[in-house]
């Protein structure tokens, strides 16, 4: 009678350093069931790596636990992207206080009043009013 023995495998335990990054990152995710299915399995990954690749590994988890953690949460990543890049509008602006009026012009030489600081754009109170930027590309063909 045998027994049913596993195949031999040499399992190695990752090495102590990447096991510590990959420690590291998954910490940046929720704490739970979730963090803990994740930190075993890139445990797991590591482990099937050869030494110098688990270093590379798990650095490259580090640096994409943010992106997996907006991802776990179900949220867009890159608040900090966001914040950076969209034009912040002055608090006056967005509360509508005060506004900076100047003259501006369209592509097609009419001009209007906008804030400079928001790009909102004056109601002049004619009857072409504008909407917003959205619009700029169709206007002024009208020909004759
Ligand atoms: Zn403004």
């Amino acid at each position: 009678m045998t027994t049913p023995r596993p195949v031999a495998t040499p399992w190695k335990p990752a090495q102590p350093w990447p096991s510590r990054l990959v420690r590291l990152a998954t910490r940046a995710l929720p704490p739970g069931e979730v963090r803990d299915r994740y930190r075993q399995e890139f445990l797991a990954e590591l482990a099937g790596l050869p030494g110098p690749d688990q270093t590379r590994h798990a650095a490259g988890i580090l640096t994409h636990s943010l992106a997996l953690r907006s991802a776990v949460r179900g949220t867009r990543a890159g608040p900090m992207e966001d914040a950076m890049t969209a034009p912040s509008k002055p608090l006056l602006c967005r509360t509508n206080a005060h506004h900076h009026w100047e003259w501006a012009s369209t592509p097609d030489g009419q001009r209007y009043i906008r804030c400079a600081r928001c790009l909102k754009e004056k109601d002049s109170g004619a009857g072409g009013q504008w909407t917003g930027g959205a619009s700029m590309g169709s206007f002024g063909q009208g020909g004759g």
